[in-house]
């Protein structure tokens, strides 16, 4: 690893530009236990280690850029979630958030079911032995082929999207000879306080059918009248990344009064309810996420309290968390390769990877953290922009962060929190190798999702 001086640049946070960052932390070596997975820590020589083994280990054996996921972390989160709940409810991962078959053995050991939203999804789910009646489908357009799958899979539950749905799933489920089990997904016309593009239940949106206008009640009388499908209950998601139970307080409550329509109607207590995922983490010290146990005991608060109000028995309750159990438990490792200090403005460190593991900046405007993870430092502050290699400006990982001054090409740079929607979303830009995936538990570390190779990039290109 060679160590290149640096030409002249603003090293020192003395004027900082615009941007979104708080002050430089007191000590950049410390790492704060809200961002990083649960075993990760430093050695007596400074060098971050996860499960144990030093991320210097990791770097050697597997490359980088690579993810490393805590396993024991995930496996944690998981029980507190499931415990949380306790068994008059169900918790289902959110598999879109990161799927492999290793994740799909650890959801079923700890008792969790799973979300799937494809037929790549399902098919991971199914080989890796998750039971069909604890899998649930989701999606807004699913096809006729996934549907006749996940049908004949015998999937514990369908939550359908749309009209044309309803009558897809029936007649699938009569014509192999069975009743399929579904949920309606709902909008109730929350804004829930996250980014736009992550924001579903507003009703300017594809998904979901809107509670407005009657909609949702017309939906209901038609699943009702076809034979193929049991209608178990109503599902509702609101967004993701959010801190607050507010918008979850008046989803319960519409998806309640619905429910109460359904009863006055049709005579029928409708026994689920489901009020979809999207619990935030902290990608940065500024985010305070809640504890599961917190979030149970508001959730069933609200819904017995609606309930009661509506004199309707207390439905069983169902929750999809993905970010809130995978995100927190990995990080992605880099080794920087080169150093830009611009005059006035930031340092910009390229890494070797970028929006191809991580297109949640460029997408969502996400905020990230990143420590000098090789060695510690006794350097001040410097602003850093954390880049890609890839042909973008806007190929940026981490906006505004402060990494030490002496930080030099060879150095390993972590970015935490990236066990959610970073891995699942990559991408093969500018023919990138999709980074593996190695879980890491008790000093031994494997691969789960190995790193992609040309040879893989070949095979698909068959001119
Ligand atoms: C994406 C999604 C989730 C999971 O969202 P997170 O923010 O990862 O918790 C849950 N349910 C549905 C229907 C979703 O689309």
């Amino acid at each position: 690893m060679s160590r290149s001086a640096h030409p002249a640049g603003p090293r020192h946070a003395d004027v900082l530009p615009e941007g979104h960052y708080t002050a430089p932390p007191t000590d950049l070596n410390v790492l704060d236990e809200k961002v990083w997975a649960r075993t990760v820590g430093r050695n007596d020589d400074g060098v971050v280690t996860v499960g144990g083994i030093e991320v210097t280990r990791l770097a050697e054996e597997f490359g980088t850029p690579a993810y490393f996921l805590d396993e024991a972390d995930f496996r944690a989160r998981c029980r507190a979630w499931a415990d949380a709940f306790g068994k008059d409810a169900d918790v289902f991962y959110a598999g879109k958030a990161f799927l492999s078959r290793a994740v799909v053995r650890w959801l079923k050991e700890e008792g969790l079911n799973l979300d799937v939203c494809s037929g790549g999804e399902l098919t991971t789910a199914l080989d890796a032995g998750m039971p069909a009646d604890r899998i649930a489908f989701h999606g807004n357009n699913k096809s006729q082929e996934e549907i006749d799958r996940a049908v004949a899979a015998g999937v514990g539950r369908i939550v359908v999207d749309s009209f044309q749905e309803i009558v897809r799933v029936a007649h699938t489920a009569q014509r192999l000879g069975t009743r399929q089990r579904v949920q309606i997904r709902v909008t109730v016309g929350v804004e829930a306080h996250t980014h736009e593009f992550i924001a579903t239940a507003h009703e300017d949106q594809k998904f979901g059918i809107p509670l407005a206008g009657g909609q949702a009640a017309e939906a209901v009388r038609r699943a009702l009248r076809l034979d193929g499908i049991e209608l178990i209950g109503i599902h509702s998601h609101i967004g993701s990344q959010i801190f607050d139970t507010s918008g979850f307080e008046v989803a319960a409550h519409r998806v309640v009064r619905l429910l109460a329509e359904i009863r006055d109607e049709h005579g029928i207590e409708l026994p689920e309810i489901d009020l979809g995922g999207g619990l935030g983490i902290a990608y940065t010290s500024d985010d305070d996420p809640r504890e599961p146990h917190d979030i149970a005991k508001a959730l069933n608060e609200i819904v017995t309290r609606e309930c009661e109000a509506a004199r309707l028995r207390t439905p069983r309750i169902s929750v999809e968390p993905g970010r809130a159990i995978v995100g927190p438990t990995a990080f992605t490792l880099y080794e920087v390769g080169t150093i830009k200090p611009l005059e006035g403005l930031r340092t910009y460190v390229s890494v070797d990877g970028g929006m191809s593991d991580n297109i949640r900046t460029a997408l969502y405007d996400a905020e990230y953290s990143v420590a000098l993870v090789s060695r510690t430092s006794t350097a001040g502050p410097m602003l850093a922009r954390v880049v890609g290699k890839h042909c973008e400006s806007g190929d940026i990982v981490v906006k505004d962060a402060f990494l030490p001054a002496d930080l030099a090409p060879g150095d390993l740079i972590a970015v935490p929190a990236t066990g959610a929607y970073c891995r699942s979303m990559a991408s093969n830009y500018n023919h990138a190798l999709r980074p593996p995936v190695v879980a890491v538990k008790d000093g031994e570390a494997r691969v789960i999702v190995r790193r992609e190779t040309e040879e893989d990039l070949l095979r698909l290109d068959v001119g």
